[in-house]
């Protein structure tokens, strides 16, 4: 679905919901609107907190929203926002890990230019220079037996592992390597060493008429490999003023898998996370709950990549921080599936709710998620999912059933009242 059509359709539902809102909300939408269909959204807030659609379907706008990429740093903003207007003190949590990326690396050789795949753990570079072909799979006396030093060599792929004939090409004084797959798709290799010098794989499709043109020809070319060593993920955390020791954590991670708009994983938890921000505070003409003053909510980064943001909250939280939590609430694929799990720790074992079919069904039962890390702390968890679906981590994770996102809400405000009682 197209960014101008579901901006109809947003209209079209909230027209319902009152005129007075509507209107107002209305003239912001449109005000806020541009051509890119995406920095608006933030400027478009819902008129009606009791709708997580509205977010869920903000963030899935911003496309696959990989931890450390400009998609999650747009996807902050708009939940920082969107915090603020709900009334929320908002602090953004930055914290970094490694997190090999390839941003783009190629091999240009005169007017030609080859797509190429930065290895696995290759610093950075461009570099241009003479493109030298090494004879057999580059053993050190193959390396000695061309003018490689201060040139970029060219070697097929085997023979040993791929740090070693690394290690081979700078011992010899090579200013780059490119290694040549032994079959015609690209590979990726990893290194299992720190090279000294830029490593790029061609296929070899294109890598082998181009070793053979370099065993007789005097080539020159340009190496480029982009690539990013590590990931500056964002935790985003909101609370009242003034509330520094909440005695809830209400969790969910914004990030997702790449290729993959995440609008189950978990566009879903983290809407549902804010609209019960809404719900309880001072926004939208209610009063304030005074559950809120005892909450903080949390969008976790880096989910997608071990569980990244939560652990970096509570390595930065003091143990005292942690002893005075009664609980952490985690929201992860809470919009497809009818069946809502609140599978939980001991203590808050009676605000859980288990189907146990699916805990007896590994395929139904989803890994692990941010609750994990407040766990391994000896913080009571309630974690909030409807299982495994078959979008799962695929371009096709677009949509949701948008009743469960507000069932889910109203679910977790219910134990919120019992458990803050
Ligand atoms: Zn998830």
């Amino acid at each position: 679905m197209s960014r101008a059509s579901s901006l109809r359709k947003l209209l079209k539902r909230h027209f319902a919901l009152g005129l007075s809102i509507l209107i107002a909300g209305a003239i912001a939408i449109s005000a806020g609107h541009n051509s890119k269909g995406t920095a608006s959204n933030a400027q478009a807030t819902p008129p009606n907190p009791i709708d997580p659609l509205t977010d869920m379907q903000a963030l899935v706008s911003l496309g696959a929203r990989v931890a450390g990429t400009a998609a999650t740093e747009k996807a902050s903003q708009y939940l920082i926002d969107q915090y603020q207007k709900a009334g929320y003190e908002t602090e953004i949590q930055t914290f970094t890990y490694p997190k090999f990326r390839d941003l783009g690396s190629s091999l240009e050789i005169g007017s030609q230019a080859l797509e190429g795949w930065a290895y696995n753990g290759s610093i950075a570079g461009q570099i241009s220079g003479r493109l030298v072909a090494i004879p057999n799979n580059g053993q050190p006396n193959d390396f000695a037996s061309v003018p490689v030093k201060g040139a970029i060599a060219i070697a097929r792929r085997g023979g040993m592992t791929f740090s070693e004939k690394v290690k081979h090409a700078s011992d010899a004084g090579a200013i780059a390597i490119v290694i040549v797959n032994n079959e015609p798709k690209n590979v990726r290799g990893t290194l299992t060493t720190q090279p000294a010098i830029p490593v790029l794989g061609l296929s070899g499709a294109d890598g082998d008429p181009l070793l053979e043109r370099a065993r007789t020809a005097v080539l020159t070319a340009t190496l480029k490999v982009n690539t990013q060593k590590d990931a500056v993920a964002r935790n985003v955390i909101a609370h009242l003023p003034g509330v520094t020791q909440p005695k809830l954590i209400l969790g969910a991670h914004y990030d997702s898998v790449p290729g993959s708009p995440g609008a189950n994983d978990n566009a879903s938890g983290t809407a549902v996370v804010l609209a019960i921000a809404r719900q309880l505070s001072r926004s939208f003409g209610q009063s304030q709950s005074p559950l809120s003053r005892q909450i903080w909510f949390i969008a976790f980064d880096g989910e997608e990549d071990g569980l990244q943001g939560s652990q970096a909250f509570v390595n930065r939280a003091t143990p005292q921080f942690l002893s005075n939590l009664k609980g952490m609430l985690n929201f992860d694929m809470v919009a497809v599936n009818s069946t809502l799990q609140m599978e939980g720790s001991l203590s808050l074992k009676s605000f859980t709710r288990v189907d146990e079919t699916m805990m007896k069904n590994p395929a139904l039962r989803l890994g692990s998620s941010d609750h994990a890390s407040f766990k391994s702390q000896n913080v009571p968890v309630l974690f909030f999912n409807r299982g495994y679906e078959p979008n799962y981590h695929s371009p096709n994770d677009k949509t949701v059933t948008p009743k469960l996102l507000v069932e889910t809400k109203d679910a977790a405000l219910q134990s919120i009242k019992q458990i803050l009682k």
